[in-house]
């Protein structure tokens, strides 16, 4: 059994999913703090993404979505790489 799903067997599903919107708050927080406020605040963004990373895979096995999430996001990602290609051909790159 991994850690993630310890977790939710020991804590229980609610209260995990709970703490997933809490740790995405603080994430969220964060990244408003750098990029609207200038914040030098590595340190807190480094530590609330792991927190989410973390609370992502306890929801995955709440779910049990693991697989499933694998699967689209590797089709996700060949999207934005079509998208990505296409945007190089289309814009001047040679300035930067
Ligand atoms: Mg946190």
């Amino acid at each position: 059994m991994t850690i993630y799903e310890r977790a939710v067997k020991t804590w229980g599903k609610e209260p995990q999913m709970l703490q997933v919107i809490e740790e995405m708050s603080e994430l969220t927080k964060e990244i408003l703090k750098n990029v609207n406020r200038k914040k030098n605040n590595i340190d807190e963004l480094i530590e609330e993404t792991a927190d989410v990373e973390i609370m992502l895979e306890q929801l995955k096995c709440c779910y049990g979505i693991k697989d499933q999430v694998e699967e689209y996001k590797a089709g996700k990602l060949l999207k934005i790489e079509r998208r990505l290609d296409d945007w190089e051909k289309t814009h001047d790159h040679t300035a930067a």
